[in-house]
């Protein structure tokens, strides 16, 4: 207990001068020093009259070194590194796709110095932004024109609002998505101005429903990509080319969002199909919208492309200029694009399509070599094993799809009724270390999917930091 001898905080201006707060002041600044002082003394202040604190608790070195610590904790950034162990490759909380070195140069160059984003250094006139990377997207894709916003949600609304505001939009049952995010197909269509018109059913939509549904207030056909969930069973669907048939002969465009968009045929690396923006456009659509950051592998952006006198109506609409893109985006966009007129070496350079094509035995011999050294830290209480696991492409591509993977699985042995709080603490524990680990609990388990643990040894060096709490 306190000595009745009254305790006294030092004075601020004390403290200050104090050679323990000096290098705080260089490296902090004074004024951050300076609240953080105050703050701190404050807060001490209710010990000290109360007769709770010691004095070594108030000296002018421990003092400077809790103000210290705070100050450190603050201006750490709120963007943070983190290990995606979740399986899910292309995740949407954290990121989605990662940038190859080509575009990571590029954005660098866009951020330090003056570029052409406006301006055609040919005729020295002022230039469009989409023109930097308009050849790039009609040779990957065949389409005669191209326009670039923030990104697909965006590339949707715009498309929409410009083609068919105040006329009928219309579409199969089967297709009014949700997405993450509260993206909803029917809320988006009734913000762009543009009647929902839904046709068929949940399961089948036929040719004759769309027909049945072509009226004089029709302004376009939409179809969207089932992106997150598959409809299988009894089920009917139109094909692409016969419904751009069916819009054509009424004059109508027809609008595909894919969504996700290949620009290459995926199988040819042993990836599920998807479906590629170059095949929708040869099948008749007239507009289709994808994004840049899903398997495409480059930056938030959402492409639109497809004939040249509807991108030229989109572009003219005013909500274009409140959801065109940076010039980082557009310069990491052209370098990512570039890297796919070189398909054969597209896996090796396309970080995404890297992670999502790494052979599962390569994954799993990972997982047996990381394995005893997270046991040892671990300790006796978890068991902690390698083995084959099952991960996601994510981002709406392919929701059914599954990718053999392999990861550490860590198993409380302890009774049921405490496995989930093991969990969560461990799960925490991975959360709180410098670089968090981000892994995912289920059967009892807390799973780390190694497909994506490029970075072998900043994962090692900072395991010995790893406490979990009982
Ligand atoms: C992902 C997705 C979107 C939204 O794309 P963002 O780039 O995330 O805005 C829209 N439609 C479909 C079908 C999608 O899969």
């Amino acid at each position: 207990m306190s000595s009745s001898v009254a305790l006294r905080l030092p004075s601020i201006d004390g403290l200050l001068r104090h050679p323990a707060c000096a290098p705080l002041a260089e490296r902090y600044g004074r004024d951050s020093l300076l609240t953080g002082l105050r703050q701190l003394l404050d807060e001490l202040r209710p010990g000290v009259l109360s007769g709770q604190l010691a004095a070594v608790e108030i000296g002018p070195e421990v003092l400077a070194g809790r103000v210290g610590e705070r100050l450190a904790q603050q201006q750490r950034s709120q963007v943070r590194r983190v290990f995606n162990l979740t399986g899910t490759v292309l995740h949407t909380n954290l990121g989605r796709a990662l940038l190859p070195e080509e575009a990571i140069e590029a954005v660098q160059m866009a951020a330090r110095y003056p570029l052409n984003l406006e301006f055609d250094l040919a005729s020295g006139k002022r230039g469009d932004r989409d023109d930097l990377i308009e050849g790039l997207i009609r040779e990957l894709t065949g389409a005669e024109a191209v326009t670039v916003v923030n990104n697909n949600a965006a590339a949707v609304l715009l498309t929409l609002n410009s083609l068919g505001a105040r006329k009928e939009g219309i579409i199969s049952r089967g297709e009014l998505i949700e997405i993450g995010g509260a993206f909803r197909i029917p809320d988006i269509m009734a913000r762009a101005g543009v009647r929902l018109h839904e046709v068929g059913t949940t399961n089948r939509t036929h040719a004759k429903d769309y027909q049945a549904a072509i009226g004089p207030r029709s302004g376009l056909i939409m179809r969207v990509h089932a992106s997150n969930y598959s409809i299988e069973g009894f089920t009917a669907r139109v094909a692409t080319a016969e419904l751009a048939e069916l819009a054509h002969a009424h004059g109508l465009p027809l609008l595909e969002d894919l969504g996700s968009g290949s620009l290459l045929d995926l199988t040819r690396w042993g990836l599920p199909a998807e479906p590629t923006v170059r095949q929708a456009l040869l099948d008749g659509a007239d507009i289709v919208t994808f994004s840049g950051d899903k398997l495409l592998g480059g930056p938030q952006a959402g492409l639109i492309v497809g004939r040249k006198e509807l991108i030229a109506k989109i572009k003219k609409n005013p909500l274009k200029r409140a959801l065109r893109v940076d010039k980082l985006t557009l310069a990491a966009l052209e370098a990512v694009l570039g890297l796919y007129r070189d398909p054969d070496r597209l896996a090796e350079r396309l970080p995404s399509l890297r992670l999502l094509t790494r052979p599962q035995a390569e994954i799993h011999a990972q997982a047996l070599r990381l394995q005893p050294l997270l046991a040892d830290v671990l300790g006796e209480v978890w068991q902690v094993s390698a083995v084959e696991a099952l991960g996601m492409i994510g981002s709406g591509s392919q929701p059914v799809a599954r990718l053999p993977s392999a990861a550490l699985c860590c198993r409380p042995q302890v009774s049921k009724r405490w496995r989930g709080r093991y969990l969560l603490n461990l799960e925490a524990a991975l959360r709180g270390l410098p670089i968090p680990v981000l892994g995912r609990i289920g059967d009892d388990a807390l799973w780390l999917d190694l497909r994506q643990l490029d970075d072998e040894p900043a994962w090692l060096a900072q395991l010995p930091q790893l406490q979990v709490d009982r």
